[in-house]
């Protein structure tokens, strides 16, 4: 019965874990899903209604909207967002 107890006990422990695993890859999603604006001394973000767009993957584009971030040696990346205001 003791034997079985332990089993259990290490069951509910496993399941915890898991949950919080869970819990913490969904944070992590929703970051990425809802990004802020990287532009110097702007901090909207989706969650709080405002339109935000990926940098565009052409050059010449991408040049143009990284001098509107007015951030010092600073590149975008992929993951880069610039709000509607910007
Ligand atoms: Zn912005």
């Amino acid at each position: 019965m003791k034997h079985l107890q332990q089993t259990l006990f290490n069951l509910y422990i496993e399941i915890r874990k898991f949950i919080i695993n869970i819990i913490f890859l969904t944070k992590n999603t929703l970051l990425v899903i809802m990004p802020g604006c990287c532009a110097f001394g702007c901090s909207n973000r989706s969650e709080n209604g405002f339109i935000l767009k990926v940098f565009p993957t052409d050059k010449v584009r991408r040049a143009l909207w990284a001098s509107k971030v007015k951030r010092d040696k600073w590149k975008p990346t992929n993951n880069s967002y610039l709000c509607e205001n910007n």
